[in-house]
């Protein structure tokens, strides 16, 4: 049998609070009149999500999208899919995607450029975590959370086989 991994603790609980709150505060700053549409990742997004739109006290809307670069397992497969199912509207709208972790940056890069073709008014990028070293090419972050070292986390939505979503603090995986 298996031995059980070993996680530590790279983020607590109040340390993410104090970084969504600050992540909150610039957008509500950029958006309080905008009524936006927040599209955010799935899966490892949704508890990022939860926390950000409670924090944000003007009318906005939220969709999902789902994507897959990794197959299961720790590494990315390179390629970038798209779940069937339409987005509504974006032309004319004001877009901010909201991501769980930036690794390499293809599933950002993929779905960035899938919603400015379809003419949004602005698009902007938010981030919880950003795993700079393992960028393949560059993103733009207008709203960065925690810098995260090249390990695999989990924790606070982040799985892995999805086990470790319901984690309060972000963790390291030590493989
Ligand atoms: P990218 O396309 O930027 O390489 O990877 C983005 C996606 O890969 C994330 O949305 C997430 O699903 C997954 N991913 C990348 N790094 C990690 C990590 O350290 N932990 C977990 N759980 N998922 C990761």
């Amino acid at each position: 049998m298996d031995s059980e991994p070993k996680l530590s603790v790279l983020f607590t609980r109040d340390e993410i609070a104090a970084t969504v709150s600050r992540l909150a505060a610039e957008i509500r700053h950029d958006y309080l009149d905008k009524n936006p549409v927040l599209i955010a990742v799935l899966k490892g997004s949704f508890v990022f999500l939860a926390d950000l739109v409670r924090q944000l006290d003007f009318p906005l809307e939220v969709e999902f999208v789902r994507l897959s670069s990794y197959g299961r397992g720790t590494e990315s497969s390179g390629t970038v899919k798209m779940a069937p199912g339409a987005l509504s509207q974006i032309k004319g709208r004001h877009i901010l995607v909201v991501e769980d972790i930036i690794d390499t940056g293809l599933t950002s890069a993929f779905l960035l450029d899938y919603l400015r073709r379809r003419k949004p008014a602005s698009l902007k990028f938010c981030t919880l975590t950003d795993k700079a070293a393992r960028r393949r090419g560059p993103v733009n972050i207008d709203y960065r959370g925690l810098a995260v070292p090249d390990k695999f986390i989990v924790g606070y939505g982040l799985d892995c086989d999805e086990r470790f979503r319901n984690l309060p603090d972000i963790c390291v995986l030590e493989q």
